[in-house]
């Protein structure tokens, strides 16, 4: 396809962009890229397309081996040979390489090219007392933060130490002319800085970091516990978690878990509560003092002859737990009762009949005698019929183990009729 002489496409548009003559020194090449990519810069309201090429051009120019292609065969024969062009070549890394990142101090705007640190994520146990009262926990923690010494460069210079084989790309890339005009472009992982991009010199790292960027920091963070959280509430410190270079730290994240309550029971801002009623006070009134969960006494009465039934609900409103950040306002505090009922043989005949005397009627219509004399007769026994239940499905459970244990043998004999 292609003649003899190598086709030519476009090989001055790069030093177009930059500003300089094609027989520009590298020195000069620098000096007009910083000078346009700091005006032209998007975070500096510069055109993002004029920023890009930019980079792309200086990308080229900068490298020698790129430079010697792009002027031999120019823009079309470097796209080929990077195959599949170089889309992977972030503009902004390439301002940051250059300027070692930060050029406008504070980190400068996070428009993804900082990468995102992990969250760290801690269970925070908490007693329901804890939820209702509101409290604050210390805790002690180690996180990595940027060096001091050399503001997280690593560097005594401060000078990003960009590895001298792959120029900082973590990638070295060995081109082979393949015919005439075709280049192939190979790439690998750089093996001086293993795919970093990094090497700082020894005598150049910091001393406080060892070059490492980080160094370790303790820290107390003190996590407030406020009146009616919920389970699984989650506590965010905004940007406490390890720091790392170009990095944005991510957050240290308390989810409470509430352990179980002897006594209460929480269901959204309501406190549920059992209580045990013999016979009697269900049937003629009671009085009891219930401790509460900041310790005051409450005391809890029947209304006047009133009747608890078993299983019933009866709510005290106001003595639940608090509304998170409306304290004032509280849920309700529910009661649910047993009926606790006498054993055999408490009542003999005559004080059934003195019962009879006080509770109402018995149900239904009384069998006449006759009927009775034509009834065959039964006999009560005690069962406990939750307890058969959970035995029948506990041998169920063994038999089908049992069955899978059969099954076993039979699976290779499968295999082989198969062969
Ligand atoms: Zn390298
Ligand atoms: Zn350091």
């Amino acid at each position: 396809m292609f003649g003899r002489a190598p086709k030519r496409s476009d090989n001055s548009k790069y030093y177009e962009v930059l500003g300089v003559s094609k027989s520009a020194s590298q020195d000069e090449l620098k000096k007009a890229y910083r000078k346009a990519a700091i005006k032209n810069h998007p975070d500096k309201g510069g055109d993002p397309e004029k920023f890009k090429e930019l980079a792309q051009a200086y990308e080229v120019l900068s490298d020698p081996e790129k430079r010697e292609i792009y002027d031999q065969y120019g823009e079309d024969a470097l796209k080929e040979g990077m195959g599949g062009g170089d889309a992977s070549h972030n503009p902004f890394d390439i301002f940051e390489q250059f300027f070692g990142g930060g050029a406008f101090g504070g980190g400068g705007s996070s428009r993804g090219r900082k990468k995102q640190g992990e969250d760290v994520i801690h269970s925070q146990k908490v007693s329901l007392e804890d939820l209702y009262n509101g409290t604050s926990k210390k805790l002690s923690l180690t996180r990595n933060v940027l060096c001091s010494k050399c503001r997280g460069k690593g560097s005594k210079s401060g000078l990003p130490g960009r590895c001298y084989v792959c120029r900082g790309s973590g990638m070295k890339t060995s081109i082979r002319q393949i015919g005439p005009g075709m280049i192939q472009q190979m790439q690998h992982v750089c093996p001086e800085c293993s795919g970093t991009g990094e090497v700082i010199n020894e005598r150049d790292r910091c001393p406080q970091c060892k070059g490492s960027k980080v160094t370790q920091e303790k820290k107390v963070l003190e996590v407030h516990v406020e009146k009616g959280m919920q389970n699984g509430q989650r506590i965010v410190f905004k940007g406490e978690a390890d720091e790392a270079p170009d990095t944005v730290a991510g957050d240290i994240v308390f989810v409470l878990h509430q352990k179980e309550h002897p006594k209460f029971k929480r269901k959204f801002d309501d406190l549920y509560v059992e209580h045990t009623l013999s016979l009697t006070e269900a049937l003629c009134g009671f009085r009891f003092t219930l401790t509460h969960l900041d310790g005051r006494q409450l005391l809890i009465k029947s209304n006047p002859g009133e009747i608890i039934k078993p299983d019933q609900y009866k709510a005290i409103n106001d003595e639940g737990m608090p509304h998170h950040q409306r304290p004032f306002m509280k849920g309700r505090l529910v009661i649910h009762f047993n009926v606790e009922f006498p054993d055999a043989g408490v009542l003999s005949p005559d004080k059934c009949w003195a019962l009879e005397e006080i509770l109402p009627p018995r149900a239904g219509k009384k069998p006449s005698d006759m009927e009775v004399d034509e009834c065959e007769e039964t006999t009560l026994h005690d069962v406990n019929i939750e307890e058969e239940m959970r035995r029948k499905e506990q041998q169920r459970q063994h038999e089908a183990y049992d069955d899978d244990d059969e099954d076993e043998p039979t699976m290779p004999r499968v295999g082989c009729n198969q062969q």
